[in-house]
């Protein structure tokens, strides 16, 4: 968008930085609303071992906004999180995610998935309550601790290492699986792997975009493999669409997969209703 040599190239750039500064402020208004009106909803995505198996599910907001219809999390989550409406929008998300485990529990005795997981923005994850929130309301709904794992991104981890580390070490004291997600997409660091108390690494979903044929992808995602093998984390991969990026993916160490191949992410009652008549 930028003209070279065009004197007139400023307004042209700031007439965009305008229009993108309104629309942020109209989601950041709607958000307001959404917060008081409870206008979210939680789909649940599965997670499958390689027979097809559900083991988990991670939890994913969704918003259909009075005033702006429906907006991806994408858009609203960066502007929930500057604004730091993403603490209550967290905090609702975090009671109703466990009430949908306790659900399942009373539900099904035996098959059952082994957890939820539920992203946590850095905002949320570096308020000093958090963790004893977090417990408060797993324990307010019964819900043991390992049916609830926290998903953080590397750029969570790598602000703040010590503060990161200690916080971490506390969640997973108290049973609490912590996943990094989107590994690979971030500034990565690979210095600072085994500092943290991981038990999950979550592949970026674009090393798996046409794994099959694409060999950078392949190495990449074969070196991230080896890592967590080394480190002994478990190893995920997320984004997976087809049937040749899944045979591909079958082949590896892998300990779950997740994306539309399997599962699309379900309102909640569909993703009930996979564990009916157990
Ligand atoms: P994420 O945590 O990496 O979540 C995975 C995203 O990939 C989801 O997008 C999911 O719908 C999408 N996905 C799953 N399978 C496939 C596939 O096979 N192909 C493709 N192309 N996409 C697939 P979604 O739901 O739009 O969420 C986007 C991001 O928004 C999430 O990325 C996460 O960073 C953030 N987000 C979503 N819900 C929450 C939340 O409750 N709290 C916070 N803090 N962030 C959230
Ligand atoms: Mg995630
Ligand atoms: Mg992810
Ligand atoms: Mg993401």
């Amino acid at each position: 968008r930028i003209k070279h040599g065009n004197r007139n190239g400023f307004s042209f750039f700031s007439s965009d930085l305008q229009a993108l500064a309104d629309k942020r402020s109209k989601i950041e208004k709607s958000l307001r609303q959404a917060v008081q009106n409870e206008e979210f909803e939680i789909y649940y995505q599965p997670l499958v071992d390689k027979q097809g198996a559900i083991l988990g599910a991670e939890a994913l907001l969704r918003w259909q906004s009075e005033a702006l219809g429906w907006v991806s999390p994408a858009e609203f989550i960066p502007v929930a999180e500057e604004s730091g409406l993403i603490l209550p929008i967290g905090d609702w998300l975090i009671e109703n995610a466990c009430k949908l485990i306790k659900t399942i529990q009373c539900n099904n005795k035996h098959l059952q998935p082994k957890y939820i997981s539920i992203n946590i923005s850095p905002r949320q994850f570096i308020q000093p309550q958090f963790t004893e929130n977090l417990l408060t309301t797993l324990d307010r709904y019964e819900v043991a601790h390992n049916k609830l794992r926290i998903e953080i991104t590397e750029n969570v981890a790598i602000d703040n290492m010590s503060l990161t580390i200690a916080k971490m070490q506390q969640l997973n004291d108290e049973g609490i699986a912590i996943m990094l997600d989107d590994f690979g997409s971030g500034y990565s660091s690979l210095s600072y792997l085994h500092k943290l108390p991981l038990r999950t690494i979550k592949i970026d979903r674009s090393f798996i975009t046409d794994i099959d044929t694409l060999k950078d992808n392949q190495v990449i995602t074969s070196s991230i493999v080896d890592i967590c093998e080394h480190f002994s984390m478990e190893c995920i991969v997320e984004g997976v669409e087809t049937e040749s990026e899944f045979n591909y993916l079958s082949e590896k160490n892998i300990t779950a997969l997740q994306g539309y191949h399997f599962y699309k992410p379900l309102p909640a009652k569909k993703f009930l209703a996979l564990f009916k008549g157990c």
